[in-house]
Parts: structure tokens; sequence; C-alpha cells
């Protein structure tokens, strides 16, 4: 029996396994004390993307020092985020705060005409005195129109998980999102990738015949793709649910696929989304086919270093599944436990149907038992967020910060060998600490 048969058995507080729909795998699910960030992360990679937009943090001290932390201090550039800080004196009745954030998005305006798209995102604080910012963005939004437009999220740590901050961005952009004219076919790929990916994407569609793409989000709010009936979205990211919620609620259509990550991953990805537009399917595999070969014999060396080590995932990202899936199948890693924060079983469903059979899930957690598990079976490699990286290296466990597998660019057929390299680099650096 092993350590998680165990604890469910014994006095875990572990809810209980079940069988994920396809009956493949053992899904256990977890609740009790959780060791993530906050949505407020996500504001590090979506200023980026987005070039003319201004994320505006209603909350504490607490989170502008997370993230100045995060993102790090910027020196040369006029930053694009920023935190209205909550004071005593809001605290005490929301009237204040409201006229409070409206003197601060009033200055900022004013200084920053550049801005187009204003973002204010919920925290914590802002959440526990109950400040409405659909309401405030609303009349900000009518206020500063139409040069600015202002919309709301939450980035709470008590709502979300470091990557749903993005999901509650997007599907803000998605009410944004002009109706579609007509209903003919239109593709729409969902998710922030790096600049360079989405450009590869790109050329790589117009290749197998799709010239016409959106992504969501765009470079400049302005360009927010049409969403219609005619819309088939492919989900980039795997951590999207209230996007792909407000996009079906427009009309939109998900197309069902593996995340484009290694080189399976691309080409099932691709090769669904050309499918849903109606593209020769032999034709489309014919041009993508050898890219994935280019892309996995990137992988030689990674599959040398890597092949037949145990790596065992804590949930933080909601990447784990399909990163998961990589590293078995196409480095030949052996999966100890892949913890998620939350499966989506309708958006993972072609992730679990080639994850190897028996692969140990967990949803959710109890940071407790998961470290119990972990410490017992010592695998070769930790992927955990940066509170638990730490402690774990000081027991002699070799760990991978899985908010670097948001940082990086990781997908497409280019990028297999860049993904494969970050869970080989703490091998090696460790090699050298011990030589
Ligand atoms: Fe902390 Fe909450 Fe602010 Fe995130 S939103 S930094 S969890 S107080």
């Amino acid at each position: 029996m092993n350590i998680l048969d165990r604890q469910l058995n014994g006095a875990g507080r572990a809810d209980g396994a079940a069988r994920d729909p396809r009956m493949r795998h053992q899904v256990v699910k977890e609740r009790g004390q959780r060791e993530v960030f906050c949505g407020l992360t996500s504001i590090v990679w979506l200023h980026r993307k987005i070039q003319d937009a201004f994320f505006l943090v209603v909350g504490s001290r607490t989170c502008a020092h997370l993230l100045q932390s995060a993102a790090g201090v910027m020196i040369f550039a006029e930053p694009r985020f920023a935190t209205a800080v909550i004071g005593e004196r809001d605290l005490a009745g929301l009237a204040d705060a409201n006229e409070e954030l409206d003197r601060v998005v009033d200055r900022l305006l004013e200084r920053r005409p550049e801005i187009k798209l204003l973002f204010l995102v919920g925290s914590c604080p802002s959440e526990v005195i109950k400040l409405d910012l659909s309401r405030a963005a609303n009349r900000l939004s009518a206020k500063h129109s139409p040069a600015v437009r202002v919309l709301n999220y939450s980035g709470s740590g008590i709502e979300t998980t470091f990557t749903e901050g993005e999901d509650g961005c997007l599907a803000a952009l998605v009410g944004e999102a002009p109706a579609a004219a007509e209903d003919r076919p239109r593709l729409l790929v969902v998710g922030a990738l790096a600049d360079v990916v989405e450009d590869q994407f790109r050329r790589l569609f117009a290749e197998i015949g799709i010239e016409e793409v959106g992504f969501l989000p765009p470079r400049r709010s302005g360009d927010v793709p049409e969403i219609g009936p005619g819309t088939h979205f492919l989900l980039a990211q795997p951590f999207l649910t209230e996007t792909a919620r407000a996009l079906s609620d427009r009309g939109a259509v998900h197309i069902s696929a593996p995340f484009p990550l290694g080189a399976q991953g691309t080409l099932d990805w691709f090769a669904a989304g050309a499918a849903a537009l109606g593209c020769d399917p032999g034709a489309v595999r014919r041009t993508l086919e050898p890219r994935a070969a280019r892309a996995r014999a990137s992988l030689a060396k990674a599959r040398e270093a890597l092949a037949g080590k145990r790596v065992f995932f804590f949930p933080d990202s909601q990447l784990e599944v399909p990163i998961a899936r990589f590293l078995a199948n196409e480095i030949g890693v052996t999966l100890v436990e892949v913890g998620t924060p939350y499966l989506n079983r309708e958006q993972h469903g072609a992730e679990l149907d080639l994850l190897p059979a028996g692969t140990r899930l967990t949803e959710g957690q109890d940071v407790d038992l998961q470290l119990e598990r972990c410490r017992a079976e010592r695998p070769d490699i930790t992927v955990c967020g940066l509170g638990l990286a730490n402690p774990l290296e000081a027991e002699g466990l070799t760990t991978k910060w899985s908010i670097e597998l948001v940082f990086t660019p990781i997908h497409g057929f280019e990028q297999a060998a860049d993904l494969a390299g970050l869970f080989t680099r703490p091998l090696v650096r460790r090699t050298r600490l011990r030589v």
C-alpha cells in the first residue's frame, strides 16, 4: 500500500479518491491548508502582454510588496501596474474608499494619457470590506469614456491561485469583444503567450490554411477579437475556466485538444484547430509532422538526463497535468504524483487520455499530507511553489519552481527543448553543488 492509500485509509484528511470519468486514473480530492500565490501574480506577465493596459490593484501594502518582489523593480520604464492602498480611513467607510479610488484613478489617467485600458484588480482587503469594484469600474468607465475603458476582476488570494488572475482578466476582456458581424467559422487562440510564440503560431496556422486567427489577450487593448457563434476557440493555457464559460455564453465553441506543450501536444492542438475549421487533416499532418519530428529530436539530450527520473508535482499553476503528460510521454520520466489546484475535466479531457494510465492525481491541497507523501517518496525532482522550494531543498530534495513554467516561453514545437531544459537544470545544479 502506498503512502497516499495509507492516508486515505487512516486518519488523513484527504476527501477520498474517485476515478476520472474515463476510469484511467485515480483522482484524490484534498482540502486543507494551501501553499500558493494569489492571482495578483499574473499581472507580472499580463502587463507585458497588453501593452497599453494598466493594472491598478485595490489592496494593501502586502499586495504592493508582492507585486514589487514578483516583478522586480522597474527602474528604466514607467511601470504599468500599481497599488491603490486601502488605508484605515477607507476601512472605516465605503464612501471614503470609493471617493479615494476615484481620485487615484483621475490622477493616474491625467499623468498617463497613453493608458487605454485600466483594470481595477480586487484583492483580499477590497473583498473583506466588500468594495464593489464592478460598480466602480462602470462609474469610472462612464467618466473617462471614450479615451479609457475601465474593467475589473479579482486577484484575491481568498478566491484565486496565481494563474487564475489571468482567467479573471481574460473573462473581463471577453465582455469587451465586439460581436462578430457574420457567423463564418473563425479561430480564436485563448491564453497569454509570449509574443515570439504567438508569431510562430500565426505563421504555422497560415501554413496549414488558416489565415485569420484571433489571439486573446491581444497586444493592444483595441484589438480584442470579434466573437460570435462562428468562433471556435483553442485554449493555449489550462487555467481558463471562467474565460471559456464567458466565451461559450457568447456562442463560441470550445475545441477539445491537449495543450500545445511538447511535440505531441502541439501537433494534436494544431490538428484539432484545423479539423474544427474544416482543413484537410492529411495535408495538415503532412505540414506539421516534420516540425513535430524536429521537436522530438531536440529532446534527445533531455531524455538522456531525465529518463527514469521520478517527478512529484505540488498543485500550483494548473499546468501540472499537461506538463506531466509531456515529461512522461516524451522524456520518459516516472510520475510519482501529479497535484493540481483544480482539475477541469472538460478542458483536461484530452490530456487525461494521454497521461499514462494509473497516474496518481490529486486535486486541491492539504499541504501537510502532501509534504508527508513527498518526503516518503524522495522524488528526483519536486515541482512546487517558491514557498515550499527552499525548505525542501534544505532537506536534500531537488526542486523546480512552478512559477518559471509561466514566465518562460514553453509552448509550441520550437520551445519543446526549452521546456525540457527547465527540468534538467535543477538536476545539473544539484550535481554541481555536490561536486
Ligand atoms: Fe496577500 Fe491577498 Fe494581497 Fe494577494 S491579494 S498579496 S493574498 S493580501
